[in-house]
């Protein structure tokens, strides 16, 4: 079975993107590498050209996700896979490609109607390091993409068949409601839950190499005035220490460290029947359509 190899990025519609260039910036450390003309911010965060891309919109949402395989004939046998699911999967088109840095991609929506791209060929900048004094430790991405990615569906069942069976993921483990998903050794790509929330996107995952960057990243949304979303806590599952903090948009975005890999040749599934092992308090709701006993990662 063709698998998607990696989360290699992703795109959302945002209505301040001052405001969001500075939180991106002072606070996560990534770089802006490229604005488009309508004011679009191309985020960077190691060798990849662009990895997150904030396009001016009201939506406030995730836009596109975007999925990356091996080669050309990856990207064909993903796509007959698609299809065979009853998916249909049209070519992005030469403009696009070059729009998001690839060579080429496909584009579907998956089963909650959220656009989803499958691409190869990311544009890399090896003779240009990415370097940032906020975040000085570097993000773990390479082969585990660019982190991770939770999503509010309308049937979570249905999405988890779709996710494993026409992209090739895997089930890892299940927290209540959540059912977390991967394609490569990080442990999560994408989780979600069902619900009937008009947003999407819960949170996007960054991981960092070294523990005192988030805390620094911590410390400096208090200094900033960056609202957290939940304190500092580990999960059950990926064993990521982390805290949640609110973007300008109202999804939000974990910083974290320390997550565990999976091995597919022993990895067993598991159920958590909580979240966290410590911390992780949360200082907002999680969603309207959750109690805060059910406030996972
Ligand atoms: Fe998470």
């Amino acid at each position: 079975m063709a698998s998607v190899s990696q989360l290699g990025y992703a795109g959302a519609a945002v209505s301040d993107l001052a405001a969001w260039e500075r939180l991106a910036v002072q606070v996560l450390g990534l770089e802006v590498a490229d604005r488009g003309p309508d004011g679009t911010l191309f985020l960077r965060m190691d060798e990849h050209r662009s990895r997150l891309t904030l396009h001016p919109g009201a939506a406030d949402d995730i836009a596109y996700i975007g999925w990356q395989v091996r080669d050309a004939k990856a990207l064909e046998q993903a796509a007959a896979q698609i299809e065979r699911f009853g998916a249909s999967v049209s070519d992005g088109g030469r403009e696009l490609a070059q729009e998001r840095h690839v060579r080429e991609l496909a584009v579907f929506a998956d089963p909650s109607g959220i656009r989803s791209e499958l691409y190869y060929g990311p544009e890399v900048w090896i003779d240009r390091p990415f370097l940032s004094d906020r975040a000085a430790s570097g993000f773990v991405t390479g082969e585990q993409g660019f982190g991770h990615c939770v999503l509010r569906v309308d049937d979570a069942e249905a999405s988890v068949r779709f996710y494993c069976e026409a992209l090739g993921m895997r089930v890892s483990d299940y927290i209540g409601a959540m059912t977390f998903l991967h394609c490569n050794p990080r442990h999560h790509s994408l989780a979600m839950m069902s619900s009937s929330e008009s947003k999407r996107l819960w949170h996007w995952m960054l991981q960092v190499n070294s523990l005192d960057d988030v805390g620094r990243a911590y410390d400096r949304c208090e200094e900033l005035g960056v609202p957290l979303a939940s304190r500092l806590g580990r999960h059950t599952n990926d064993r990521m220490v982390s805290f949640y903090l609110q973007t300008p948009s109202g999804f939000e975005i974990e910083y974290g460290w320390g997550g565990r890999t999976v091995d597919d040749a022993t990895w067993q599934v598991q159920r958590h029947p909580s979240g966290r092992v410590w911390g992780h308090e949360r200082t907002r709701p999680v969603s309207a359509a959750l109690s805060p006993a059910e406030a996972l990662p």
